[in-house]
């Protein structure tokens, strides 16, 4: 069997395509929705993720502003630029480009954002209304995985869903969006007992452990659906040979290259998954695809919210 491929790129399209929509419908309310990024320092992995986030933007027709203090920063006058953006009516979601400097209290940092502001879902109160079911910003690459299984047809109700990594930023909430989806979800982490028998009963694998192809493809049960959040960089030639022996396109690549980007689970799934999302191309593209509907669903509720409080008030001053 070969796996069918879910491309993230494709996704990400029809994604874009339905948010147009929306963004036309809220132009027609005279508003445009808006994200100012917090990029701190010269680090160019995040120079460069920012630089995407934003040309995203552009390309959606939001608007978008981009903050950039010096990396001797300090969490006081961080502090004060999150709440003047807090502050500014135009700013609908807020994004702190991690990591930041190690003098820079990040947790205090991130927990200062407006929740309502909160494009990342990394704040306590959104993780809070993710664990009770209730409407919030989730973090946006568990959010991009849900879209690509509802996209994708994939069954999620009643499936038995196993999510492998428990980090804040994706184990964690995946598995919360997979049981209010109706799966039956089992976590696993680094001290999990006898991984291949769990994941050998999972119909959906979400792999997000920063292991490269770690995840046997007989561990995969035949027809199931792999969802791979792993982006590794494989530098090592024996490394990059034990795992793409099957693809020689890209070996031939590595060695042209010296690196290749392999995900958790082992390339050869694609002989045993039903449907797996490609390293790269698969997850990765949806996690700037989420922010991009983040920062929509933050402006309608929150100027909706706004609109709500004011009118009336209005109203009754009259
Ligand atoms: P993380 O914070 O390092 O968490 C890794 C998790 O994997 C931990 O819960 C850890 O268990 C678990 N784990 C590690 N080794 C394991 C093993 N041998 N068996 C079972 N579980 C194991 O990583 P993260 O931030 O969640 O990211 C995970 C991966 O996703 C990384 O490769 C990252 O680059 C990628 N990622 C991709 C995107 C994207 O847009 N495509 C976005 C975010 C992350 P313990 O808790 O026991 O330590």
């Amino acid at each position: 069997m070969t796996a069918r491929v879910l491309d993230g790129t494709k996704i990400r399209d029809q994604v874009f395509a339905d948010l147009q929509v929306e963004i036309r419908r809220l132009a027609g309310e005279g508003i445009r929705p808006g994200l100012a990024a917090v990029l701190v320092g010269e680090n160019p992995a995040s120079q460069l993720y920012v630089k995407s986030k934003i040309a995203a933007c552009e390309q959606l027709g939001l608007a978008s502003w981009m903050h950039t203090p010096p990396a001797s920063v300090t969490t006081d006058e961080l502090l004060r630029l999150v709440h003047d953006l807090n502050a500014d009516d135009a700013v609908d979601g807020i994004l702190i480009q991690l990591p930041l400097p190690l003098q820079v209290d990040t947790k205090r940092v991130l927990e200062a954002v407006d929740p309502a502001k909160d494009v990342d879902g990394f704040h306590p109160v959104n993780l809070g209304r993710l664990v009770s079911g209730r409407p919030g910003l989730v973090a946006c690459t568990p959010a991009g995985c849900m879209e690509i299984l509802r996209r994708a047809g994939v069954t999620i109700e009643g499936a038995n869903a196993v999510v492998l990594g428990r980090s804040d930023i994706v184990g964690k909430p995946m598995a919360l969006l997979l049981m209010h989806a109706n799966a039956t979800v089992t976590i696993c982490h680094s001290k999990t007992w006898d991984l291949p028998d769990v994941v050998r009963r999972a119909d959906i694998v979400v792999a997000a452990m920063g292991k490269a192809g770690y995840v046997g493809a007989d561990w995969i049960r035949p027809g199931a659906a792999v969802i791979d959040v792993g982006t590794n960089k494989v530098t090592d030639a024996k490394e990059a040979k034990r795992l793409l022996r099957n693809f020689p396109a890209r070996l031939e690549k590595f060695r042209a290259k010296g690196s290749v980007l392999v995900g958790d689970v082992h390339p050869d799934a694609v002989n045993t998954a039903g449907a797996l999302t490609p390293v790269p191309g698969g997850v990765g593209p949806m996690t700037i695809t989420m922010l991009m509907s983040n920062t929509v669903k933050a402006a309608r509720l929150r100027r909706g919210k706004a609109r709500a409080h004011v009118v009336p008030s209005v109203a009754g001053a009259r």
